[in-house]
């Protein structure tokens, strides 16, 4: 006899098949509001071991998530339907930030002394990095370890408990980073995770939380600022982006091809940071064209890349690449009919409009639009003309970094392609569309806890300014030492 369902559920099916995996609990508002009455009791005690309590706890999650790589690989797999390979190197980039943020946080966020300037001479000024309390994660599915964890690492290195909502395309990934904190932690009441769909994210954005954040598509993120505004509650966005590639003449062709096309098409291109508009300098266009179409002739979908892991995306991909077709693109990789549930074609567009939809909106498929510029100046134009900006990638000899420079992004690599993405000293997330806010780096810590100035005397001044006893001298003296100072 089967066991009564107690509570709805969510069901998690593989993208691949579309068979059932596995089903999770829906949490409903009462489950969230629970799970964050519980993290704020956890919030104090996690807060009062300290740094190096926490890296310890940290760390030994960092371990018991490496001794399982296999188990939480295949998973990941599984869910999203993406190679084991590269949920490998997913993880490997996951378990660099937590390690990064358990090990870094007592040096970016102790306190520090700050000068108090000449009239407050006798003041010591200090300040803390305080954590926030409970803060609430929303994580997406396309990569469900490594992008909740530059949330979730760096908020629980903090000092903060961390209540977390992962995608309902991913509940299991989701579900067993709560299992496996708790094997290193148990009853620590520090890391939550609430299975569900977008209403369970609701009721966390509706909740007792003290901050969110939030990593998903723009449209959502506006109704999620929206909810928090409501209650002030500091939000963090990391939102989509259509990443530009800026190719100069005097560009190595044959790794800036190889780079690029790993950037637009790896993880079937649901990648945030994914390259998905090509800027090519005329001088070596036919040459990059030629070359990219060379190398896309040798992808396979379902081998070097998994099917869509949303259902719904393949619409939005399907009418991206159908409205270029109307609008005169050349398709050198791929046609108008890539889009074959549940796998998409590689695709490339040549000499697009540039207010095409694969242009100006987010594909987040394994497609991407070539247009070819007379000058550099075009090209940076052309980039900054989009709505989002969160990444990007120059590839140039000469005059990368002064390319790189004018762009209107949260993110640049020179001759590289989302390597920013790996580097934990580095902040992550973008300007415009593509959210604010940061995760990762030392501004990821931060992100995490607000500034508590701090002031005390340490030796008497024979004058003071705050007070009404102030004397006629005591101003004449300000008056003398302000002239002196901004004359
Ligand atoms: P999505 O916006 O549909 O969902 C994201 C999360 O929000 C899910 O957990 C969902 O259940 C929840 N949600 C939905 N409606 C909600 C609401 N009203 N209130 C609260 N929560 C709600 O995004 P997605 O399809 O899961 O992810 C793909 C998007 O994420 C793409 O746009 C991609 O570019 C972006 N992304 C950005 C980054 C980044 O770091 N900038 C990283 C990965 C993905």
């Amino acid at each position: 006899m089967s066991t009564p369902v107690t509570h709805p559920e969510i069901i998690s099916y593989s993208p691949r098949t579309g068979l059932e995996i596995a089903r999770y609990r829906d949490s409903s508002a009462a489950d969230v509001e629970q799970a964050v009455a519980r993290a704020r009791v956890g919030a104090m005690s996690w807060q009062s071991i300290g740094f190096s309590g926490r890296k310890q706890i940290l760390r030994a999650w960092a371990a018991l998530i490496t001794s399982r790589i296999d188990e939480i690989a295949a998973l990941i797999s599984e869910e999203t339907g993406k190679p084991v390979s590269d949920a490998y190197l997913e993880i490997s980039l996951a378990l660099s930030h937590l390690s990064w943020a358990a090990k870094k946080a007592n040096r970016y966020l102790r306190t520090s002394h700050r000068a108090p300037g000449i009239l407050f001479a006798n003041m010591s000024a200090q300040v803390q990095h305080v954590p926030f309390g409970v803060v609430g994660v929303i994580g997406p599915w396309n990569y469900p370890i490594f992008t909740p964890m530059g949330s979730i690492a760096y908020a629980l290195a903090a000092g903060n408990s961390v209540v977390f909502k992962p995608s309902e395309f991913t509940p299991g990934v989701g579900h067993w980073l709560g299992e496996t904190f708790n094997e290193v932690a148990p009853n620590a009441n520090v890391f939550f995770v609430v299975t569900g769909g977008p209403q369970t994210g609701v009721a966390l954005t509706q909740a007792a939380i003290d901050k969110l954040a939030f990593t998903g598509s723009t449209a959502t993120a506006k109704k999620v600022a929206a909810t928090c505004a409501n209650r002030m509650i500091p939000v963090v966005l990391e939102c989509g982006g259509t990443d530009p590639a800026i190719i100069d003449k005097d560009a190595d062709l044959s790794k800036a091809v190889e780079s690029v096309l790993w950037g637009a098409m790896s993880n079937g291109g649901q990648t945030c940071i994914g390259i998905e508009r090509v800027y090519v300098h005329q001088d070596i266009a036919d040459a990059f064209v030629a070359e990219i179409t060379k190398q896309a002739s040798t992808l396979q979908a379902g081998v070097d890349y998994g099917p869509s892991t949303m259902p719904a995306q393949l619409k939005v991909i399907d009418s991206h690449i159908k409205d270029a077709a109307t609008r005169g693109a050349t398709f050198v990789v791929g046609s108008a009919d890539s889009v074959q549930a549940p796998y998409v074609e590689p695709t490339i567009m040549i000499d697009i409009p540039e207010d095409s939809l694969a242009v100006a909106e987010e594909t987040f498929g394994p497609t991407l639009t070539i247009n070819r510029v007379a000058t550099m100046t075009e090209a940076i134009q052309r980039a900054n003309a989009s709505k989002y900006g969160l990444g990007a990638s120059v590839w140039a000899k000469k005059n990368g970094k002064a390319i790189a420079a004018q762009l209107q992004c949260g993110m640049v690599s020179i001759n590289s392609v989302i390597a920013f993405a790996g580097v934990s000293t580095l902040p992550f997330g973008g300007a415009k569309d593509s959210g604010y806010g940061r995760i990762h780096g030392p501004e990821g810590l931060r992100e995490f806890t607000y500034p508590r100035s701090v002031v005390r005397p340490i030796f008497d001044l024979p004058l003071s300014f705050t007070t009404f006893k102030r004397k006629p001298s005591t101003d004449r003296l300000l008056k003398r030492v302000i002239t002196f100072l901004h004359r």
